[in-house]
């Protein structure tokens, strides 16, 4: 009874703001739930449905042995409501979970109205009140008011409005002949790798860059982000020079080879601990993917290589969540407020519903008066929890679900999969078992 009188405020009725409300309306706590939808549309939402899927309409994959798999997995074991109608409003897609994206937001937009303890207020919130246990789930596209409040309780520098991602390579897939290590000035530092280039690879390379078929922005991701982060392709129409005083500068960087500065280089930095990925730094791109590889294999270190994630740069509000957000959710500073989905820096309709089901238990404990443990990482959702609250490096970059980002399980390679797998699940069932415990 005493939990029915307390209402928690969701602002956002987008993936992670229906799973945050459905979680605690099924443990009994009331909830105003705010979307500012039809009065405001965001500039990709077209309905007034609650999750509307902006643009795929695929979930990816099921398979419980790849990481997608496993989050769904975790999500479904605590009553996902997003995985439950996707899983109603189906179509055939092969292994992905495909959804009637109609059906599907209809379903949960139903599911909301008619739960008793969900109040749906059609708002936009402009102001958040400290002091009200709140879950702000107002996704990549917040409305410009909140995100200059959310600025106010973060500091400008802590809220960011582009993705600018630059291409991760595998680092196997290298050919260390035409690269050696050392960051500029520090010939002995193995974080990054020097890809060389001569004078006529650099031109053709600038040249091919220039005429490269590019992603076509969309009508709302505006000029603001160039001027701060420019791609490399846009850097490379600028002139022959560009880059070779930008992000391919040479400056510092002596090849152990002939002691000499290259005529230009491309800079890998170790994307993790184990070594195992490189992220090429500065080259964010809007290159489509067939160019990117077409054109990456004309550096001499990387004819061969697999690129694990491809560069892109799209409008995305998030936050520098590393230095803001605690592992519960919370926002330092400020003890009642929380945050969940894509705006905490996951990337992803499914790693977005899952930090508000995370946020939702968050909460629920701290009605309850129990400080909440998150689950460890060698679980999906303990994995995406660590990534966005511990990344260690300085320029954080919002992250899917993935097998790089979960705790590694000490095994050969061979059986490796398999051990992951089985720790996933000895984990995850102990903290569930932990969940229970504490009702
Ligand atoms: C253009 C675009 C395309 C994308 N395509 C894909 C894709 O194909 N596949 C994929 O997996 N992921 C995709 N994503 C990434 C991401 O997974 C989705 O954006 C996902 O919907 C994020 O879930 P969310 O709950 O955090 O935010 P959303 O689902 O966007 O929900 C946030 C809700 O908050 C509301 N809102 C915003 N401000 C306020 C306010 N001040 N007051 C009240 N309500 C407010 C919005 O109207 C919205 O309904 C895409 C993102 C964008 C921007």
């Amino acid at each position: 009874m005493k939990k029915r009188a307390l209402k928690v405020r969701i602002v956002g009725g987008g993936l992670a703001g229906v799973e945050a409300a459905h979680l605690l309306a099924s443990r009994g706590v009331g909830v105003d739930l705010f979307e500012m939808r039809p009065a405001r549309f965001t500039p990709a939402h077209k309905t007034g449905l609650l999750g509307e899927l902006v643009c795929s309409n695929s979930l990816k994959g099921t398979d419980p042995e790849t990481a997608h798999g496993l989050l769904k997995k975790e999500m479904q074991a605590l009553g996902s409501l997003v995985i439950e109608t996707a899983l109603k409003t189906r179509v055939p897609a092969g292994k992905a979970l495909a959804v009637d994206r109609e059906a599907f937001a209809e379903n949960l937009t139903r599911r909301i109205e008619s739960n008793e303890l969900i109040s749906l207020i059609r708002e936009e919130v402009e102001d958040i009140d400290p002091e009200i246990p709140t879950i702000i789930a107002s996704g990549p596209l917040t409305s410009d008011r909140l995100a200059a409040r959310l600025s106010e309780m973060t500091g400008s520098s802590r809220l960011f409005f582009y993705d600018a991602i630059s291409p991760i390579i595998d680092a196997g897939s290298i050919d260390y002949g035409h690269a050696f290590f050392g960051s500029r000035w520090a010939p002995e530092n193995t974080d990054y790798l020097n890809c060389p280039l001569d004078r006529d690879r650099y031109e053709s390379f600038v040249h091919e860059l220039i005429e490269a078929d590019r992603v076509k922005a969309r009508d709302f991701e505006d000029a603001r982000f160039f001027d701060a982060c420019l791609p490399i392709e846009v850097i490379a129409g600028r002139g022959i020079e560009s880059l070779r005083f930008g992000p391919m500068r040479p400056v510092g960087i002596h090849d152990p080879k002939n002691g000499r500065l290259p005529y230009a280089v491309v800079q890998l930095r170790r994307e993790n601990l184990k070594g195992d990925a490189y992220n090429m730094v500065g080259f964010q791109t809007r290159l489509t993917i067939p160019e990117q590889k077409r054109i990456f294999s004309m550096i001499p270190a990387l004819r061969s290589a697999a690129i694990l994630r491809y560069g892109s740069i799209h409008r995305n509000t998030f936050l520098d969540s590393p230095r803001i957000i605690k592992d519960d959710l919370s926002m330092r500073g400020y003890p009642n407020v929380y945050v969940a989905g894509q705006i905490i820096g996951v990337e992803g309709y499914v790693e977005s519903a899952s930090t508000g089901l995370i946020a939702g238990l968050s909460v629920l404990a701290r009605l309850g008066g129990r400080s909440f443990i998150p689950p460890s990482a060698d679980t999906a959702m303990g994995a995406l929890l660590q990534y966005i609250t511990r990344f260690p490096g300085d320029r954080f970059q919002p992250s899917n679900i993935n097998f790089g980002i979960m705790e590694e399980p000490e095994a050969p390679k061979r059986n490796r999969k398999q051990v992951r797998l089985e720790k996933e699940s000895v984990s995850f069932d102990r903290w569930m078992k932990s969940l229970s415990l504490s009702d």
